[in-house]
């Protein structure tokens, strides 16, 4: 599922080909469309050139001469680019016809990514629930953000109205760093836990976004939660689960004690 770092990468796929006039855009499934026409995001954008993309949590915002396209990725999307004549994907569901090739917004399921404001405050008000991006979040926010909530530390951190992001790679990633169970109430962590998390948040995201994904590495709780009952790659112990608000969490019984 991608996440912030994902989300990252497919930024700078399209921050390589700003200022390249986008020649026509082929919907190839409706499906994927939210609020815009197949026409309409045709019109919209024919002769314009994207600009410098942004990102807000797992968001990708492209602003191109006054509309502003927002990508969302869902559980299994991507943007990648692509030559012209290379055959194109089965899960191809947009593509944006630049000069010499074409940016292609894939997706093996159709969850409404493709979004279009009108403009720059009509994408804002798009994003307007979200909370903070994880890569800008200070301790001191992250100890606003946190305190005071009474539900457990991992669906806060995965909430994007709390922390823009994070899904549920980093979360469990980022508290088995941090040594911090993932079952504890938000609201209860000490300071010295919360700057333990803010650490690894800043550490597990600038690696992360490196690998452009949260990579599967031996050393990193990802690369052993698949195995089943698989060992920590810190200490030895074997792994717990369960689910949690839905999501299945990971961590060590004794790296990370529920105290
Ligand atoms: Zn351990």
């Amino acid at each position: 599922m991608p996440e912030l770092p994902d989300v990252e990468g497919f930024r700078r796929v399209l921050a390589e080909h700003t200022g390249e006039p986008i020649t026509s855009v082929s919907v190839l499934d409706t499906g994927v469309l939210r609020g815009v026409t197949a026409r309409r995001l045709g019109t919209a954008l024919r002769g314009h050139r994207f600009e410098e993309p942004h990102r807000h949590g797992k968001w990708l915002l492209a602003p191109a001469g006054g509309p502003v396209l927002l990508l969302h990725f869902g559980m299994t999307g991507s943007l990648s680019w692509h030559a012209a004549d290379e055959p194109r994907h089965r899960h191809d569901r947009v593509i944006w016809h630049l000069g010499e090739g074409e940016l292609r917004y894939r997706d093996m399921r159709k969850l409404q990514g493709v979004h279009l404001a009108g403009s720059n405050e009509q994408a804002e008000r798009t994003l307007e629930g979200l909370g903070p991006d994880a890569l800008e979040i200070t301790r001191a926010d992250l100890t606003d953000l946190l305190s005071h909530r009474r539900g457990r530390l991992k669906p806060a951190l995965t909430d994007q109205s709390i922390i823009a992001g994070l899904g549920n790679l980093l979360a469990d990633e980022i508290c088995w760093r941090a040594r911090i169970n993932p079952l504890r109430t938000a609201g209860d962590l000490d300071a010295a836990e919360v700057t333990a998390l803010h650490r690894a948040m800043r550490r597990v995201l600038r690696d992360s976004i490196k690998a452009e994904r949260v990579p599967p590495r031996d050393t990193w709780l990802t690369g052993a939660r698949d195995v089943p009952e698989g060992p920590c790659p810190r200490c030895g112990t074997p792994l717990s689960s369960r689910r949690v608000s839905g999501r299945r969490t990971v961590w060590c019984p004794h790296c990370q004690p529920e105290r």
